[in-house]
């Protein structure tokens, strides 16, 4: 088990009592002022403003708080990204699971107004992809009671079918953006209105409405496409967040059905859970887990075959 022991301000230590607040446990330790447990760790707080974080995800954890303070505000300025410095309400839609064998692809759309952009200061809100997993999982319900959002999972099962039926993954990305960002629209009645909208740019804009040529409703007023936009867009980076707690959700779901511990990414490590797959439960259940015209199908196969 490892721990991580910091030394923090009186600021951070209250933000971190409110933060851990619904998992507070009890401790009869006399020097300990606070403790809490998470899936991954333990965190108590003692007098001396001395914290200690115990766990698996020990270092993880701490390194929320380890570097607070200055970063917090630099991220704001960051993430109110608004090109003149001052925020403006907006939607922003991020996808997850792209690059993964394994498990669904998501795609998120949320709108930030500036009521919720003032609840999100305390979470340290960046792109899911610089945030831990045992983050994610617990800000991320915290977050879906505080701006509208639409979100949407593309099971694997679906994703193969659209695959072998000539849809590339630009094209399902595109048709699920453009679905939930449209989604949202309906749910904050902005149909008409829109406010300005922005797609984390995977495709140039002429390739993405060429994608959603057969599309009957497409969102196009007031929608930009930008590259790294999670890390200028608040929006964007709240639609990462909630996309890849989906993700992660349904990466459980799947870890419980199939009785194994389906690992993330696409690399070696993924072959080799793909070949036990195959072994235990047929290849004919691998359409339902993964991205079968990933190259890890084949590898895995001739692993098996060898
Ligand atoms: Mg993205």
């Amino acid at each position: 088990m490892s721990s991580v022991t910091l030394q923090l301000s009186e600021e951070i230590l209250d933000k971190m009592k409110q933060f851990y607040q619904a998992e507070q446990i009890k401790n009869k330790n006399p020097h300990a002022c606070f403790t809490a447990k998470t899936a991954g760790c333990t965190i108590t707080i003692y007098t001396s403003k001395k914290v200690l974080f115990q766990g698996k995800e020990a270092e993880k954890e701490s390194k929320i708080w380890a570097t607070s303070g200055k970063t917090t505000e630099k991220r704001k300025i960051e993430l109110s990204m608004q090109p003149h410095g001052s925020f403006f309400a907006h939607i922003g839609s991020d996808e997850v699971g792209t690059g993964d064998y394994f498990g669904p692809m998501t795609v998120c759309a949320t709108y930030i107004d500036e009521k919720a952009q003032q609840a999100l200061t305390d979470f340290k809100i960046q792109d899911s992809k610089a945030m831990t997993d045992s983050y994610i999982c617990h800000i991320a319900p915290k977050m879906q009671k505080l701006f509208p959002f639409s979100l949407l999972i593309l099971p694997n099962e679906k994703y193969n079918h659209l695959q072998k039926n000539g849809y590339n993954q630009g094209k399902m990305k595109a048709y699920l953006h453009n679905q939930a960002i449209l989604h949202l629209y309906k749910k904050i009645h902005a149909k008409k209105n829109p406010p300005k909208t922005i797609i984390d740019q995977f495709a140039k804009p002429s390739t993405y409405y060429q994608y959603l040529a057969d599309a009957p409703y497409i969102a196009k007023t007031n929608v930009f496409f930008e590259t790294k936009a999670e890390n200028k867009y608040l929006a964007v980076a709240c639609g990462s967040i909630l996309a890849r707690y989906a993700f992660l959700q349904k990466m459980k779901q799947m870890n419980e059905k199939w009785g194994m511990d389906f690992p993330k990414g696409a690399s070696h490590t993924v072959d080799q859970a793909a070949t036990k797959f195959i072994q235990t439960h047929g290849i004919e259940n691998l359409p339902l887990v993964a991205k079968i015209h990933f190259a890890n199908t084949e590898k895995a196969k001739k692993h098996l075959f060898n």
